[in-house]
């Protein structure tokens, strides 16, 4: 079984960008995940599925007047202004990703493009369940506090994620249930 990238589309973000923002994510995660956590797909849905604790879960909301992740139980808030990830850590840690479909639109001129790099800079909080210290830690690039479409992904980045793609981070899946 390798790793699943699971996309919780609430925005209703079409298919034609959803087709291209998975392919920019197999591009992304090219050279991260192999062997053993070889990467298999990415996998867009709107209701809660069978994610392991090796997979991955970003969700795509409207805005942050929308954030599903304000509504999880963490210990460990994010306080991003296009994405936030939030976490809880024990004996497993439990996360929960989340980006804001409306700044991504106005800040890039490719929305697939800009949604997956900002979607691959909250999954490196959310593999590393750590807060604002990735953006000095995690091998610049897409790590960095700001991330922009032409944000490039850094060899640093690639090592950083390998190292942790094993370890098993529970993915929260509060986020599709109706209020
Ligand atoms: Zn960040």
């Amino acid at each position: 079984m390798g790793l699943t990238i699971w996309i919780g589309n609430l925005a209703g973000v079409s298919s034609d960008i959803t087709d291209e923002l998975r392919t920019n994510l197999q591009t992304l995660f090219a050279g991260i995940a192999s062997g053993n956590n070889s990467f298999d797909t990415v996998k867009i849905i709107t209701a809660s599925d069978s994610i392991s604790s090796k997979d991955l879960l970003c969700y795509i909301v409207s805005g942050f007047g929308n954030s599903v992740v304000k509504n999880f139980d963490s210990t460990v808030n994010g306080d991003g202004t296009a994405g936030n990830t939030s976490f809880r850590t024990g004996a497993t840690s439990t996360a929960a990703s989340e980006v804001y479909l409306d700044v991504i639109t106005d800040t890039s001129d490719d929305l697939a493009l800009g949604l997956s790099k900002l979607i691959f800079h909250e999954l490196m909080h959310n593999k590393a369940t750590m807060g604002n210290e990735l953006h000095t830690k995690g091998g610049g690039g897409l790590a960095a506090e700001t991330i922009l479409e032409t944000t490039a992904r850094s060899q640093g980045n690639v090592n950083f994620m390998k190292a942790r793609l094993a370890n098993p981070v529970v993915q929260w899946q509060g986020g599709f249930s109706k209020p």
